[in-house]
């Protein structure tokens, strides 16, 4: 593979605290050089592209994704998933456990990891299931799941119920090391809620799940933490208690953290009742960012139903506020998959979830960077170095000699997202019409163009 320079881009690599313009070097799939030597290093017939006034940061992990391989390829695949997650700017996926069958047996894992060798365009880590079949009744073999290469634990998609499992569950993942991930969910206070127990929910007619049927998780999830000293991470944060409640535990210097998707951080619950009333109420505060015509949805809508739902927009703020101090640590898209037939029902008996790798970034920088809640280093590192921390993967940084995957995007990308720019199998996505801000436009992954949007980029051609 040909070398390729990188020439006038804003570096923004914060694991070595580095925001500058600078040229960096990748060759044979790694970082060669970074800095003003990197002109002078690079051969002579080495690949140029000027990326003056893009971002050059580490290649973004998500660590919150479904992939529905196996058992679910209608919705997704790992080939569908991965070019969906490269076109987001996304060189690293964590795939989470709720396939058919799930991903609770050292075999499953093998499959995935087989599979993703072959078709996979990005790197895709896995998680494993805490309990078999994710049923919630007996642990997964937790320890055999370790040696087979899991990069976590969680029940994603469901709620470990009994606390006592859920302790030894937590006591096994120290002894493995592993970090577990928990969707926070009380099934008793829950029931069969389909969207956030509030003004709209009455006004609807649908029925509610209230914001305290994920902060109750979370504090059992925080004392749980302290009992056992296991790391706990916090899934798809919601509500303005979850947060104060992390808040707490972590300046105690519990080893508890939280991630935000950015439908929870954008949207509210208002956009169940159709995009009139959202508009009028909630959304007034994004309307900076909706020049050109706000876009239409009816009541509803079931691209506006995911676990856990939407909330208020106090609840909106207090995640973004949660983000800007730190509370929350790592941004994620919990993408899910859907085919349009399961969707196209009534809103009560949809399936939650909504894709989220293309849009995620775009909407991350509008809500944090461009509305300056948050500067760009520490909006990166929420896609890069933390979560590369917390599950301990070798990634999520452009040190030299480190594995050269890159993302290029430019912030200030003004795009509308429709559905033939979408390369997920599934379109169920609110975002379609949305005209957003940002957008990746060269992702690299061991220095192979894995995406490159070429107007933006130039065209790119093999890699390096
Ligand atoms: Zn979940």
């Amino acid at each position: 593979m040909a070398a390729l320079l990188l020439t006038g881009g804003r570096v923004v690599d914060p694991a070595n605290r580095l925001d500058a313009p600078n040229d960096v070097l990748i060759s044979d799939g790694k970082i060669a050089a970074l800095g003003p030597d990197a002109a002078r290093q690079a051969p002579r017939d080495a690949e140029r592209l000027e990326v003056n006034g893009l971002v050059v940061c580490p290649g973004l992990i998500d660590l919150h994704v479904h992939l529905r391989e196996p058992g679910q390829t209608t919705k997704e695949t790992i080939a569908s998933g991965t070019a969906a997650a490269a076109r987001g700017g996304f060189t690293s996926v964590v795939c989470m456990p709720n396939t058919s069958p799930a991903i609770d047996n050292a075999g499953t894992v093998a499959l995935i990891h087989e599979r993703a060798a072959r078709n996979g365009l990005v790197h895709v880590f896995i998680a494993g299931a805490i309990t078999r079949s994710i049923a919630g009744e007996e642990l997964a073999p937790i320890g055999g799941l370790k040696r087979a290469g899991v990069v976590a634990i969680t029940d994603d998609g469901h709620c470990v119920q009994n606390h006592e499992l859920m302790r030894r569950a937590l006591e096994y993942a120290k002894m493995f090391d592993l970090t577990v991930m928990d969707h926070c969910q009380d099934y008793s206070l829950v029931t069969d809620g389909v969207m956030h127990e509030g003004r709209w929910s009455i006004a609807l007619g649908l029925r509610g799940w209230p914001a305290a049927g994920e902060e109750m998780i979370v504090a059992r999830n925080i004392l749980l933490a302290e009992l056992t000293g296991a790391r706990v991470h916090c899934q798809h944060l919601t509500a303005a208690g979850s947060v104060q409640l992390l808040r707490e535990a972590r300046k105690r210097g519990l080893p508890v953290s939280g991630e935000a998707c950015p439908h929870h951080f954008t949207l509210t619950d208002a956009a169940v009742a159709g995009s009139t009333r959202f508009w009028a109420n909630d959304g007034k505060d994004l309307a900076g960012f909706q020049e050109g015509g706000l876009p239409e949805w009816p009541a509803y809508d079931t691209n506006f139903k995911m676990n856990p739902p939407l909330r208020s927009a106090t609840d909106r703020e207090a995640i973004l506020a949660g983000l800007a101090d730190g509370t929350l640590e790592i941004l994620a898209s919990d993408h899910a998959p859907h085919c349009d037939y399961e969707k196209e029902v009534e809103f009560d008996y949809a399936p939650f979830g909504i894709t989220g790798l293309e849009t995620g970034l775009a909407l991350s920088l509008m809500q944090l960077y461009h509305s300056r809640r948050l500067g760009l280093a520490d909006l990166i590192a929420k896609y890069t170095v933390n979560p590369a921390r917390l599950l301990k993967l070798n990634q999520g940084t452009l040190t030299v000699g480190a594995d050269a995957d890159v993302t290029v995007f430019d912030p200030d990308a003004e795009w509308t997202y429709t559905p033939e720019l979408s390369a997920s199998k599934s379109k169920n996505s609110p975002f379609f019409g949305w005209k957003l801000k940002g957008r990746a436009v060269l992702t690299l992954v061991g220095g192979r163009v894995v995406w490159s949007d070429r107007k933006a980029a130039g065209a790119v051609a093999a890699g390096c």
